[in-house]
């Protein structure tokens, strides 16, 4: 206890410092997802990590030694969210060898760091972590040298190792089963092995649940485009009744399917992908409020090795069931699988939602407003208001103009601290 007794003394100075920084904003034009309106000339103030206040007008009379930011050539918006992300994943890690094959955990992890930056620096200043993909519990370990300042990143909700069923979705394919090999998820094939691994993932640091309820492209019937159901309804509710236990949520990966049904029906939060998705599925997912991550953009085919008859059947499909979405009122929330392509490129998602019909200020709602009430942040992120979290960025242009505005992201700041300017 002795030894405990300095380290609180520096980290409440610490505090006291932070809650005792004024920063003013200058914004040209502040965008509100939360009602679609547009403030010029706003001037937002920052007490430490919170929002004070935001008016228009003149800068008033501030305390001796408040930063003044100048955004008044720019779009100032409430920092990003992904919903769907993988820090531990590379671009280079989805072709040839599995990298728990080919790549240490501290490679890896090293790998994540620079990620998390680039993830930052391009807005995105809250990312939910859907899976280390063999990477262990490294995730965690990024979350943590996050929130301890020790390197820059966004704030990240991390789900460790994911649930699969033996011969499912992250499982080592077509390698020799006479060597051991690490798979890069944990095999469930019982409702028990199932409730154990998340009792393993809580202790060890997960926020979220991530559940394969399908499988994966490999698993697609190429005539009928039926996915593979790797849950009962029974095993789902189990698994959600488990994670809740614990206060967490479950997300999960499904294309369609009596797998997206069950997982609808058993009470996960959110469906993530979804593009193989029937009217009925729709129908659930309304009915039962659950929140969708579509992930547009990363099974758009990539090299002329992608872009097979069967690929580009899965892409018109998963833009007919987005169109639908929306058309019924689903709760649409933006994830973009980054990591399975270049970290510091998740605003592209963005483009292909505009371009398959959505309007700019819901694209921007999805990655705000809506994100945060998935992830149960709504009272802490999401918009610029009194009392949240310091989290805003600024774009060259006009997103509700142009949407590939946010693709430039000029200014980062997370929790009142800046992190990128020019
Ligand atoms: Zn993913």
């Amino acid at each position: 206890m002795v030894l405990l007794t300095p380290l609180i003394l520096l980290l409440s100075s610490l505090a006291f410092a932070q809650t005792n920084t004024m920063t003013a904003i200058k914004a040209g034009r502040l965008i509100n997802p939360a009602d679609g309106s547009v403030i010029q000339n706003a001037l937002i103030i920052i007490r430490g990590d919170r929002i004070e206040s935001v008016t228009t007008g003149l800068l008033p009379k501030l305390p001796d030694g408040t930063r003044v930011i100048d955004l008044s050539g720019f779009t100032v918006l409430p920092g990003l969210i992904d919903c769907h992300t993988h820090v531990m994943l590379q671009p280079e890690d989805e072709r040839g060898a599995p990298p728990v094959i080919t790549k240490s955990q501290a490679f890896r992890t090293v790998q994540a760091v620079a990620a998390v930056k680039r993830d930052l620096e391009a807005g995105f200043t809250t990312m939910r972590d859907l899976d280390s993909e063999g990477a262990g519990f490294a995730d965690v370990a990024i979350r943590d040298g996050i929130n301890r300042g020790i390197i820059p990143g966004p704030r990240l909700f991390v789900s460790t190792y994911a649930l699969t069923i033996t011969g499912g979705h992250m499982n080592n394919a077509g390698l020799n089963p006479d060597i051991p090999i690490p798979e890069p998820a944990t095999l469930t094939d019982s409702r028990d092995a199932m409730i154990a691994e998340i009792r393993r993932e809580v202790k060890y640091g997960a926020d979220w649940i991530k559940l394969y309820a399908t499988g994966t492209l490999r698993h697609v019937d190429p005539i009928t485009l039926e996915s593979l159901s790797q849950v009962s309804l029974d095993e789902v509710k189990a698994v959600v009744a488990e994670a809740a236990r614990w206060h967490r949520d479950v997300a999960a990966h499904a294309y369609g399917g009596d797998g997206a049904k069950n997982a609808i029906r058993g009470g996960v939060r959110s469906i993530e992908h979804g593009m193989l998705m029937d009217d009925e599925a729709l129908k659930l997912l309304v009915e039962h409020g659950t929140y969708w991550c579509p992930t547009l953009s990363v099974y758009l085919p990539e090299s002329a090795e992608d872009d097979t008859e069967m690929r580009r059947r899965i892409v018109a499909h998963h833009k007919g069931v987005f169109q639908k979405a929306m058309k019924m009122g689903a709760k649409i929330c933006f994830g973009t699988d980054v990591g399975a392509f270049e970290h510091g490129t998740s605003a592209r998602e963005f483009v292909k939602m505009v371009e398959y019909g959505m309007k700019p200020i819901d694209a921007i709602r999805t990655a705000t407003t809506r994100a945060a009430e998935l992830l149960r942040m709504e009272k802490q992120i999401g918009t610029i208001e009194p009392g949240k979290y310091a989290d805003i960025i600024a774009v060259e242009g006009n997103p509700l103009d142009d949407i590939r505005a946010l693709t430039r992201v000029a200014f980062v700041m997370k929790a009142g601290l800046v992190y990128k300017t020019r």
